[in-house]
């Protein structure tokens, strides 16, 4: 195999520095841009298929949307904490089954809007007095039935419109639906953990795409060590750079190059680009040439929200012993939950997770005032709450390096604009969650997207050296071996 590729001179391309004028006697090259967990599984599987790899993040740590804090003493997400199906179909249960990383389920439903049972909720009205279990228990299953009426709605308008009209259009047509009083709040909860789902408001997201995603078998685990360790064995032994932020990407028919801020450019075979849609809809990477219409159209057309975590770290825990503590409200916006970390990892902290134009609102807070913020809704709740010793903020719709938590689809747009996303132009392949159609938005999602632009980037490049059958598949045999998951539930 050594020899056969020494003897083909095309193959004595390397990865190197423009400055170096001499070029190497290297295998063929690449170049991730974003190492979060879609650029990460790229260059890992181009690097074991014998690719020279660099990987240029801009941040100063690995990861992207995934970021385990460990100021508190032990793991936190402030970014993804859930493995969307917890079972042997979801792409990385062999690696975490073999890293024996526990998980806590919270929902052995597949929905997109149950990833809680609806008995592991504590819901309480906004002076604190609980909602009666059965009525939580009712309106969730009202809600279900009232999307499922939705569908009547998208089955006769042609026009695409958002999931709020078509709830509206619903009570129009079935006042028998309509809730009043405290049910009434309590469906607009349900909406408010819809979208926090979406990370978008009800009145953006597309009534004819909005349950087109997959879900895997097996329902909802977060992580309870959090997801870090993951990314840390995918990017063993890889060639990264951290802080390294692309702005230029100039593709010519022999090869990539790639210049970050400070001037130093590289320069490779191909490249994969897995930085977040938000960072593309920004137009912060100059493409040379421009990249085609039909792609500079998904990236505008798709949508990207906002989620964001404010955890809250307390000495001692003093509320109840269940999975969720809700705010009910007249609207979804005035309603809020939080995360009990306790109940899931046996820590004593809160997670409040804010969607939508109310994360919108609150990233224009200091930390301080955001963590008041979420303070003051659990005391709306629990008087008694004593005052949180530490606290962490997220802000992924301000951050240059995400500008956005995720993808979802908005009202009129098709949801195959994923698939345009991710189609390769040329030597650039695209990974990251907004690429994938099965699964948006989703750690898993971006896992496969990374491995299918690398082995999409095997395929370009081996072809057009003539040498296909040189380097391993992408998918090893070590993707194959499966160790059961860790599930537990307290
Ligand atoms: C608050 C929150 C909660 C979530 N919860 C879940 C969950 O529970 N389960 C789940 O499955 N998913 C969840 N998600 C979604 C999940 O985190 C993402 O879908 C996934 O991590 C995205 O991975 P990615 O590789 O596509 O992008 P990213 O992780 O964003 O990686 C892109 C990388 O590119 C880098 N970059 C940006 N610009 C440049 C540049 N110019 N040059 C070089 N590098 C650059 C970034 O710094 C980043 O590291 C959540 C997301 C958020 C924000």
């Amino acid at each position: 195999m050594e020899s056969r590729r020494k003897s083909n001179p095309q193959l004595r391309r390397g990865l190197c520095y423009a400055n170096n004028s001499k070029q190497q006697d290297r295998s063929p090259s690449v170049i991730v841009i974003g190492g979060g967990m879609a650029g990460i599984a790229a260059a890992r599987a181009l690097h074991d298929a014998s690719f020279q790899v660099v990987l240029l993040e801009s941040r100063e740590r690995l990861g992207g949307r995934i970021h385990t804090d460990y100021s508190f003493g032990f793991p936190v997400d402030l970014g993804a904490s859930w493995l969307h199906g917890v079972g042997k179909e979801n792409p990385l249960a062999p690696l975490i089954g073999r890293l024996g990383l526990p998980l806590y389920r919270t929902s052995g439903d597949n929905s997109v809007l149950y990833d809680h049972d609806l008995e592991s909720y504590a819901l309480f009205d906004t002076v604190g007095n609980q909602v009666p279990q059965e009525l939580v228990t009712k309106v969730g299953e009202a809600f279900e039935f009232i999307l499922k009426e939705t569908d009547k709605v998208r089955q006769e308008f042609s026009e695409d419109m958002s999931i709020f009209r078509a709830l509206s259009i619903v009570f129009e047509r079935r006042p028998d639906l309509r809730l009043e009083g405290l049910a009434h709040k309590v469906l607009q909860w349900y909406l408010c953990r819809m979208e926090g789902w979406f990370a978008a408001d009800a009145d953006t997201i597309s009534l004819k795409c909005w349950d087109q995603e997959e879900l895997l078998p097996g329902g909802h685990g977060l992580m309870v060590r959090g997801y870090l360790p993951v990314i840390n064995t995918l990017a063993k032994g890889l060639d990264i750079r951290l802080g390294q932020r692309v702005t230029k990407v100039v593709r010519r028919y022999n090869g990539v190059k790639v210049t970050v801020e400070n001037g130093r450019t590289f320069v490779a075979d191909a490249a994969v680009i897995a930085v977040p849609l938000g960072v593309l809809k920004a137009n912060s990477i100059k493409f040379e040439p421009k990249l085609p219409d039909w792609k500079e159209e998904a990236i505008a057309d798709l949508g990207v929200g906002i989620e964001n975590k404010i955890i809250l770290h307390f000495e001692n825990v003093f509320w109840p012993n269940v999975e969720f503590l809700g705010v009910v409200a007249e609207t979804s916006y005035g309603c809020s939950y939080f995360l009990n970390l306790h109940k899931a990892a046996g820590r004593p902290v809160l997670v409040y997770m804010p969607a939508g134009q109310l994360a919108k609102d609150i990233e224009k807070m200091s930390d301080e005032a955001a963590a008041n913020f979420a303070f003051t809704q659990l005391k709306r709740i629990l008087p008694d709450a004593t005052s949180p010793i530490q606290y962490l903020v997220s802000r992924w719709g301000s951050d240059i390096n995400s500008l956005g938590s995720y993808s979802y689809d908005v009202v009129g747009k098709p949801h195959y604009l994923y698939e345009r996303l991710r189609i390769p132009v040329d030597n650039l392949f695209f990974a990251g969650e907004a690429t994938s159609m099965s699964y948006p938005g989703s750690v898993h999602g971006a896992f496969s997207t990374g491995m299918m632009a690398a082995e999409d980037c095997r395929m370009r490049v081996l072809e057009r050296y003539g040498e296909i059958d040189l380097f391993q598949p992408v998918m090893g045999e070590e993707a194959s071996v499966s160790v059961p998951l860790l599930i537990s539930r307290l």
